[in-house]
């Protein structure tokens, strides 16, 4: 054998590749697998034209075959082969790569879809390895020829014999050391898990020894038998068209793939050619996982090279609030770059990105009209996500999602979205009511919320902390403006009674100050014609809500003192409670001041808020008893 350098700055390059480049040794077993496919691809093309390649489609085939006392590795393939110029250019020099010139030169075909192209993967195989030996024969060749390496120090070539046409490659394993365990790579059991975990799609099959013991023929004992087994499923699901494909096969492999106990709720099969050439086969789950909405939970999409799996979560796939869906990307166009495990930048995957964002909103938006019950099911496991979407980003993606939200409403307490709760609008009203608490039926229960439902009108329940918080990043929805009827200033009354009501204050400018002061903690009192049957209740003025006050001060190291509601005790003018007041303020100022406070409580306590002194005020009610 002749003795060679690698060509130009290889050295270099070499040692910086088998140390830097990719972050899991076991991908060797990825490069050299889609190499020998590669080099399948090439010999399967040529035989479409040249009618000397007699080899049959079902004839091709990758073989690994392990030697636990040698401690070496080999890979078969029956592709194409490299003569001695191909064996010293492809792999004598490093970043060039024949599977590059190879669809260069082939353009026009477009069937061609090898995988490799940087010229790297194959010294992937020095990661494990301490010598690799290469034995390599052209299709119709009578010569074969050898290229061996111990790495960086260069390589020999030279000729050798060889059954058959094709490529052997031999791994010499490393020794292993307390970090790494190379023998590892020897192991049947690993082999298969890391043929199935990347190249589980590659087309021809991948086959290595498989022991499995079986009972005897014609009697009880049990034997060893172990028989060269196919590994890989070949066809990706994706791959085929959604009509080829029936629910149970797209259950089964979501359940298969990503640990599932439940189906799926939808899968959605995508394919995109123009700008981006990729297959993406996505899902719904149908429940949260445990950890959902922890931060442990990593989002992300598999992502595949023409079948080839490259990382098992890419983040930038999903945006965060789709971060529930599972499944893959499949794109032969993210190869353009030089690592196979460098891609996460790459301007492809935002445009993919932002293909699959689009498929998966209209996606859902289609379940919400057409599959209502479906659609409630998703939205129960992951609606916060998509409310916390329009909140974050000072509602950047608000516009965006403001479709896919939905809130329990006053009518039927279904939920409904946005769009249906503006078609349903009454003659006259111009903005969206809403209202907040703790559950739907505390909600319910609010004075104010009976008031303007009485009145007709449809009223949101904000039963969740995010709600309010995301409706107020939206701001409006159509040109409608969102109004809390607890707190906003409503539109409901008429003109006489708004100006009745006015003079009624007005008349009674002395007592409502009076028990303000007697209050101390309150903005203001006032009476009220919207409160329907009800006696009192808080409402506030300004900014903060007395709802959002709530979700506010449970934040770690909130200022509570910054973050006060205006709070106002509304009293109902028609109630025999006001009445009583007025009487009371002409006859005995203390039980004025003494009914304000408790009233002040219970207003409090319907509008789920604390009370500071509830010993002061079970005192107060026992004297009054
Ligand atoms: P890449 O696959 O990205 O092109 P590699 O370093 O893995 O880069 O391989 C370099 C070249 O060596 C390939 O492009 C191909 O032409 C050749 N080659 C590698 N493995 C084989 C094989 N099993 N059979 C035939 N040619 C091969």
């Amino acid at each position: 054998m002749r003795k060679k350098q690698f060509k130009t700055e290889s050295q270099k390059l070499l040692d910086m590749m088998i140390n830097s480049i990719y972050t899991h040794k076991e991908i060797f077993l990825r490069e050299l697998i889609s190499n020998a496919s590669d080099a399948i691809d090439k010999l399967y093309y040529r035989s479409l034209t040249d009618s000397t390649v007699t080899l049959k489609r079902d004839e091709y085939e990758i073989v690994i075959k392990a030697d636990k006392d040698a401690r070496t590795l080999t890979l078969t393939d029956n592709g194409c082969g490299m003569t001695m110029e191909e064996l010293e250019n492809n792999l004598g020099t490093i970043a060039k790569s024949g599977s590059y010139d190879f669809k260069k030169d082939n353009a026009d075909q477009n069937e061609v879809s090898v995988i490799g192209q940087f010229g790297v993967g194959f010294y992937s195989a020095f990661m494990v390895s301490d010598k690799i030996t290469v034995k390599t024969k052209p299709y119709g060749s009578d010569d074969a020829y050898i290229w061996e390496s111990e790495g960086v120090t260069g390589y020999s070539v030279g000729n050798t014999e060889k059954n058959g046409h094709g490529t052997e490659i031999c791994l010499h394993l490393k020794p292993d050391t307390e970090d790494e365990k190379y023998s590892e790579y020897l192991d049947e059991y690993n082999i298969r898990a890391l043929v199935k975990k990347y190249s589980d799609y590659i087309r021809y099959p991948i086959k290595t020894d498989v022991t499995s013991s079986r009972k005897k023929e014609g009697s009880d004992e049990y034997e060893t038998v172990t028989e060269l087994k196919t590994l890989n499923s070949m066809v990706p699901l994706w791959k085929k068209s959604a009509s080829e494909v029936t629910e149970e096969e797209y259950n089964s492999f979501y359940q298969d793939k990503f640990y599932d106990y439940e189906a799926p709720l939808k899968a959605i099969s995508q394919r995109s050619e123009g700008l981006s050439t990729f297959e993406a086969l996505l899902f719904i789950p149908a429940h949260a996982p445990y950890d959902f909405y922890t931060k442990n939970y990593e989002k992300g999409l598999e992502l595949y090279s023409s079948g080839v799996m490259i990382t098992e979560k890419c983040k930038d796939l999903l945006p965060d609030y789709f971060s529930f869906v599972r499944g893959l990307v499949d794109s032969a166009d993210l190869s353009l770059n030089i690592s196979r495990e460098m891609l996460q930048h790459d301007r492809q995957l935002k445009v993919i990105a932002k293909a699959i964002e689009k498929k998966i909103k209209s996606e859902l938006l289609k379940m919400q009209e057409n599959d209502r019950e479906k659609y409630e099911k998703f939205f129960s496991a992951f609606g916060s996500q998509i409310k916390f979407g329009i909140y974050e980003g000072y509602g950047a993606n608000a516009d965006n999602l403001k479709d896919l939200i939905m809130f329990a409403s006053s009518k039927e307490r279904k939920l409904v979205s946005l769009k249906e709760y503006v078609a349903n609008m009454k003659e006259g009203q111009n903005a969206i009511y809403y209202a907040c608490g703790e559950t739907v039926d505390r909600i319910a229960m609010l004075p104010q919320v009976e008031a303007v439902v009485e009145k007709g009108y449809e009223v949101l329940y904000f039963a969740e902390d995010v709600d309010e918080f995301a409706v107020k990043m939206m701001q409006k929805y159509d040109d409608k403006e969102f109004k809390n009827v607890c707190t906003d200033k409503l539109d409901i009354t008429t003109d006489a009674e708004k100006e009745e009501i006015k003079n009624e204050n007005d008349a009674y400018r002395d007592l409502l100050d009076f028990m303000k002061d007697a209050i101390g903690d309150v903005f203001s009192v006032r009476f009220t014609n919207t409160l329907g049957s009800h006696p009192v209740s808080l409402s506030s003025e300004g900014e903060v809500s007395t709802e959002m006050e709530k979700v506010l001060s449970k934040m770690p190291g909130a200022d509570k003192s910054m973050i006060k509601a205006q709070t106002v005790l509304e009293i109902n003018a028609s109630h025999s409670i006001a009445q009583r007041l007025k009487e009371l303020y002409a006859q005995d100022k203390d039980k004025v001041k003494s009914y304000a406070k408790i009233l002040y409580a219970q207003a409090r306590l319907i509008g789920g808020l604390d009370i500071d002194n509830p010993s002061e005020i079970s005192d107060l009610i026992c004297s009054l008893l």
